[in-house]
């Protein structure tokens, strides 16, 4: 039977965002998804162990109000000042439906998080890209967006926006912006000041990265209570499962765990951009936990597809701003080295 006519025009025509392959096996150097190489703090998973399994009859706290109330502590702010979501991506999505009315629009970097765009398509409003310097580094948006959507330090360049810029854009800006920090914990300055002084700044950040709980799915949002309170009215009633709140609020009881881990990664990012440069590379100057950068002796996309054979699984976007590049995820050191060896020996196979 043919669905013609029941699935709206908007769905059918929408190219969905494509997320990095997650292969079955665990025989693979795995660089793709931007994932913590080290496991979450103990304390995660003692609450894991101590999670009252009867006690999932019950719904869990739509609010996520202990979560709240960590958080405000963390960021020096009231609980009304927070928003506890399923993962980053559902805050991103959630402001599209509070902040964007139907002739609205929603603007964005190029290249940046390419989950921007298919939002703005589901949402059924207009995108507005604005392409990055050659180097991509800033530009000043023409302004006018209901919603912008700005990654600081952007993904997939790993580059870090000036903090002023971002300032001085958000002032100027009459719409929400989002400042999307899913990766600050390896950067070296944050906009969090931004969402508790500006009335249309928020800032979005994610547990999957620095916290290594990319499977657990907890994300969240800081700012004025006029913004959060909008998100609270159009999200699903139960957005964040009991167990998902339970062991967020573990990871957020062992601060000291993410922040060791994100300096080891800090020190493997360097090592990596150093080794890549020496190569020749084009290497992005990276505040995150990957590596933008452009090989020297063959075209990103054949070695992407050379590594992916030898088991290293990095990432590729097709396209003339990022067709050049690999986004390479920092592992543990031994990843790292894996990834060098297999460069090196694929680079020297293709010298003439
Ligand atoms: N923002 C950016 C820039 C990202 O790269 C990602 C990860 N894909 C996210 C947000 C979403 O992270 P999560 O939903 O896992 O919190």
């Amino acid at each position: 039977m043919s669905s013609k006519g029941r699935v709206r025009e908007r769905v059918e025509r929408l190219s969905a965002y494509v997320p990095g392959e997650q292969p079955s096996s665990s025989d693979v150097v795995k660089l793709n998804t931007n994932e913590n190489p080290y496991p979450p703090s103990p304390a995660v998973a003692r609450a894991l162990r101590e999670l009252d399994v009867e006690a999932l009859r019950r719904y869990p706290d739509p609010a996520c109000g202990k979560l709240c109330r960590r958080l405000a502590e963390l960021h020096g702010c009231a609980p009304e000042n927070v928003f506890v979501a399923n993962g980053s991506d559902e805050v991103l999505a959630l402001a599209t439906r509070a902040f964007v009315e139907d002739d609205g629009t929603i603007g964005f970097f190029h290249p940046s998080y390419s989950l921007y765009p298919v939002l703005a398509a589901i949402r059924g409003v207009a995108g507005r890209p604005v392409e990055l310097g050659p180097a991509f580094e800033w530009r000043d948006p023409p302004g006018g967006d209901a919603l912008f959507f700005l990654a600081n330090p952007n993904a997939p360049t790993g580059m870090l926006h000036d903090r002023r810029t971002v300032e001085t854009f958000c002032r100027a800006h009459g719409g929400v912006v989002i400042v999307d920090e899913a990766y600050v914990d390896f950067a070296e300055a944050d906009c969090m000041d931004l969402a508790l002084g500006l009335e249309n700044v928020l800032v979005a950040r994610t547990l999957s990265k620095s916290y290594s709980l990319a499977g657990l799915r907890l994300g969240y949002a800081v700012g004025h209570a006029r913004l959060i309170e909008a998100l609270l009215k159009v999200k699903d009633s139960y957005n964040v499962g009991a167990p998902a709140q339970a062991l967020g609020l573990a990871a957020l009881s062992d601060l000291g765990h993410m922040r060791r881990n994100a300096e080891r990664i800090k020190t493997s990012r360097r090592a990596l951009s150093d080794a890549l440069a020496r190569r020749g590379w084009t290497v992005c100057p990276s505040e995150t936990n990957f590596v933008w950068a452009g090989p020297a002796a063959l075209p990103a996309r054949a070695l992407f597809e050379r590594l992916r054979e030898r088991g290293i699984f990095v990432r590729h976007f097709p396209g003339e701003r990022t067709g050049a590049f690999l986004r390479i995820s920092v592992g543990t050191d031994g990843d790292v080295g894996r990834l060098l060896a297999a460069v090196n020996e694929i680079e020297s196979e293709a010298k003439p």
